[in-house]
């Protein structure tokens, strides 16, 4: 199958500096792709490129099949969804769902047809005649997202949509975007720096370190094996041991147990001794920072007997520890 989007060896500099750096990308039919990273890695730059709004300093971009990378945007088939909304103030919620299918000149009856399938779709048919200003942020980010789909893109770029969002309404706005996506089956590709959004949303997660795709893959697999300390932080791993034989590797605090000092360790683990150096209090239970040799190892544990000071043993079962095999320089740097 002719992927949608396809990026070779694509590379962007702005004034000598590469912001994005040889990256190949591919997004089948009906994927929903999240680029994910710190600020600054090249996300948006990726993005504008897709879209057509900024060219690549070298290599190709095709777009179903066809070499794309010198197209004007409005020749690319696309529809994008920004943090801003970017909604008409002085026209309704229909008229701004229906703006774009005007001007590529769609008969009349189908372009009424097409906007109440698009506000149905996102649940706002209710709200047709209101002005954007009448409606919540949520909503207003809803007729965005209508207004993009009406269009019938090959390909839906998302950048930061609901980052505008307070933390709960951003939570159901993610479940929203599933949803349709997986009833209209179009091909997305989200950006994002929240991990979270990426982890939940996507079916494939490409994380961006520097301008360059340092690990690839579904989201799961992504999360279980970070191959280097960079994708590992940036998913929230927070332990780093350099163990004896072992190499590098990475263990979740919840992973790690702490056990009195003299505690004779379990078989089948690493065991070291350390002390405790502080004890946060979450409630349910306790996260231990335990100083061992110089580096700190978190662990969480339900005994609120520990105090800084303590000597602990800690264990951290092999079966959970996941090796880092990869490294994170970026050749050129
Ligand atoms: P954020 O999450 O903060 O939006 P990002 O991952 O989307 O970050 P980009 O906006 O793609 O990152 O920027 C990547 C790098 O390119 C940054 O170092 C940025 O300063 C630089 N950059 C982006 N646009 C321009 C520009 N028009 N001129 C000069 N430098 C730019």
């Amino acid at each position: 199958m002719t992927p949608v989007v396809q990026l070779k060896a694509v590379t962007r500099e702005f004034a000598g500096t590469a912001a994005v750096r040889e990256v190949d990308l591919t997004v089948t039919r009906g994927q929903f792709v999240a680029l994910l990273g710190p600020s600054g890695c090249g996300k948006t730059t990726t993005l504008r490129m897709i879209a057509g709004y900024l060219q690549p300093t070298s290599g190709t971009i095709l777009l179903e099949g066809r070499d794309a990378t010198r197209l004007p945007p409005e020749r690319r088939n696309i529809g994008m969804v920004f943090q801003s909304y970017a909604l008409f103030p002085h026209m309704t919620v229909a008229k701004n769902v229906a703006f774009g299918l005007q001007m590529r000149k769609v008969p009349a009856a189908q372009i009424r047809t097409r906007v109440h399938e698009a506000l149905d779709l996102v649940g706002l048919a209710h709200l047709a005649d209101r002005r954007p200003q009448q409606l919540s942020g949520g909503q207003q980010q809803r007729v965005a997202l209508a207004r993009a789909i009406a269009a019938r893109p090959a390909v839906l770029l998302l950048d930061e949509p609901l980052s505008n969002l307070d933390a709960r309404l951003r939570v159901q706005m993610r479940q929203e975007l599933l949803r349709i996506q997986r009833e209209t089956g179009i091909t997305a590709i989200l950006v994002t720096h929240d991990q979270e959004e990426a982890l939940e949303l996507a079916d494939s997660m490409v994380i961006l370190d520097r301008g360059r795709v340092v690990q690839q893959g579904h989201p799961r697999e992504v999360f279980r094996a970070p191959r280097t300390r960079f994708v590992a932080e940036f998913l929230g791993y927070e332990n780093f041991l350099d163990l004896p034989g072992r190499g590098r590797i990475t263990i979740r605090p919840e992973h790690v147990d702490v056990v009195e000092h003299d505690a004779a360790p379990p078989a089948g683990g690493e065991s070291v001794t350390g002390t405790v150096a502080a004890v946060r209090f979450r409630g349910t239970d306790c996260v231990v920072t335990v100083d061992v040799g110089g580096q700190n190892v978190l662990a969480t544990t339900t005994n609120d007997s520990l105090r800084a000071g303590s000597p602990v043993r800690l264990f951290l079962p092999l079966d959970r520890a996941i090796s880092l095999t990869g490294t994170d320089s970026v050749p050129g740097d």
